[in-house]
């Protein structure tokens, strides 16, 4: 494994880089190419009657008019014809990252693009393989990377920039007892973070706080999520620093909704969503204002409960979707700025309010792992584990069925 980059420290002299984003304007058919890239897959739509794989995006299919075009992932496999490197755009966000290496690749499933491509790239002709990804502006591009697994978008200096790399950035974990904390703080460290800020409402009992003692990029400083004043003081405190916040605060009490009483549900309220609105309140215009200058990503472990109710966690699924709402309209928010917002959309974790439902359970060290790799990859919406990609694709196919489903379990 490389050693992990290190920032380097800032120039005091150094121009500050001016806040721009890519050009914006995509066709509403362009919009699928996007969808699947927020999930890190490379999709393109394949003619129902004769299959034709088409780009770009196209209402109809060009060989045979029939409008019936499916998004389907492809492996991305081909070709880089040409290569030519741009030294000059009148595009102002362009203009500041010239020289960009541009390149004609042709897929082995037939149609040809322009591509970013990858400094390791061989000269034309050579073999590659193109992936989707997210610009800075939340839009779909295309890059050309080596055909090899070693190969990451975070090695190019250009292609590094459609990722959220945590190599040598600040990090804020905001609730350190989150049975994903520890395994995420140490995987952030081995990806090479700079500093991990842990949060945590106290420092007790020890036991709490014994992870971090071990990892040296970590500190825990206090935050209470439920406490307006707490959230404000430490957003003072290192909010000017934080390049990746990673909302991991969460109530979770496995109750259907006809349980008695309202205190439950209030508190899962209090920390799933009034906790990421102080956070967001409090955070988000700082690293809105930074995302030219090191902010990069927000996320947001939410819940594959936030996409269709599970009776018997009722009103955690319930908080879930209203987070799940709120992260969708600060992603709105801070995509103007160019700043990410990633959603987190796991299964049950194992932990000790998951104890009751059974296997398959996603467990904490591979969920953090499924984090570091989203920022890795500058994909925005993650599903990780079994549960969660089951889910997903019963809910894509079917969101009433799965709701029956799921309710007569
Ligand atoms: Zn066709």
């Amino acid at each position: 494994m490389p050693p992990p980059r290190r920032a380097k420290p800032k120039h005091p002299l150094r121009r500050f880089p001016t806040p721009t984003l890519p050009p914006l304007a995509r066709s509403r058919v362009a919009l699928g190419l996007t969808a699947f890239a927020a999930r890190g897959v490379f999709a393109l739509q394949v003619c129902r009657d004769c299959g034709t794989v088409h780009y770009p995006p196209q209402e109809a299919c060009r060989h045979c008019l029939s409008a019936r075009l499916d998004w389907r992932p492809q492996d991305g496999a081909g070709e880089v014809l040409s290569d030519t490197v741009l030294r000059h755009s009148n595009e102002l966000y362009f203009r500041a990252r010239v020289p960009l290496r541009l390149g004609s690749v042709r897929l082995d499933a037939g149609p040809t693009a322009i591509a970013f491509v990858h400094g390791a790239c061989a000269a034309p002709p050579a073999r590659v393989r193109l992936h989707a990804a997210l610009d800075r502006g939340g839009a779909a591009v295309l890059a050309a990377l080596p055909d090899d697994e070693v190969t990451t978008m975070a090695d190019d200096r250009v292609l590094r920039e459609l990722t959220n790399d945590p190599a040598g950035r600040k990090v804020l974990i905001t609730d350190g007892r989150a049975a994903v904390a520890a395994p995420l703080a140490r995987a952030l460290a081995a990806a090479g973070a700079d500093l991990i800020y842990v949060g945590m409402a106290e420092p007790w009992p020890p036991a709490a706080v014994a992870p971090y003692a071990q990892i040296p990029e970590a500190l825990v400083r206090p935050l209470d999520v439920t406490d307006s004043e707490s959230v404000t003081d430490l957003a003072a405190e290192i909010g000017g620093k934080v390049d990746i916040l990673i909302n991991t605060a969460e109530h979770h009490r496995p109750r259907g909704i006809l349980a008695r009483g309202t205190e439950s549900a209030r508190a899962e309220m209090e920390v799933n969503y009034f906790g990421l609105l102080r956070l967001a309140h409090s955070f988000a215009p700082g690293m809105r204002a930074r995302a030219a200058d090191g902010a990069v990503a927000w996320v947001n472990v939410l819940s594959i409960f936030a996409l269709t109710n599970f009776p018997p966690h009722g009103t955690f699924s319930a908080s879930k979707a209203a987070a799940h709402s709120l992260a969708q309209g600060l992603r709105a928010e801070l995509r103007g700025a160019g700043l990410r917002v990633v959603n987190v959309y796991p299964g049950p974790i194992e932990e000790e309010w998951s104890d009751m439902l059974p296997p398959p359970k996603i467990a904490p060290a591979a969920l953090a792992a499924a984090v570091v790799a989203a920022l890795r990859d500058g994909v925005e919406d993650v599903y990780p584990g079994d549960v969660a990609q089951d889910w997903l694709a019963r809910w894509r196919d079917n969101p009433k069925a799965l709701e029956r489903e799921v309710a007569e379990r």
